[in-house]
């Protein structure tokens, strides 16, 4: 993985889209959750609506799916690869892992 660092309020975004995708996951995009199947279609006029309506959004729903699995690892002590925790996170590439932004500079 290359990490491209930023200088100023890019920076921050940047790392979290980084660390906030799950490596073989089934979206491998992090800009959408467009599924692996149909990365050849890459480009396509589908490929480009797929991208809105595909889009990452940090909504409630994708919060607490990345809680739910939070608890059951740090406080039910789960196995991070455990099948309920891969079930809540894989088939949308998330990771259980808690981000909190802070300027750096
Ligand atoms: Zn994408």
């Amino acid at each position: 993985m290359v990490l491209v660092v930023f200088i100023g309020h890019h920076l921050t975004i940047y790392r979290i889209m980084l660390v906030s995708i799950r490596d073989r996951g089934l979206c491998p995009c992090p800009r959408c959750r467009i599924p692996m199947e149909r990365v050849p279609d890459m480009g396509m006029v589908r490929d480009m609506r797929q991208r809105m309506t595909l889009a990452r959004i940090d909504d409630n729903a994708t919060r607490h799916k990345v809680e739910t699995a939070r608890n059951l690892i740090y406080n039910k002590f789960y196995a991070v690869d455990n099948d309920g925790v891969e079930a809540m996170l894989k088939d949308e590439s998330l990771v259980p892992s808690s981000v909190s932004a802070c300027r750096l500079a």
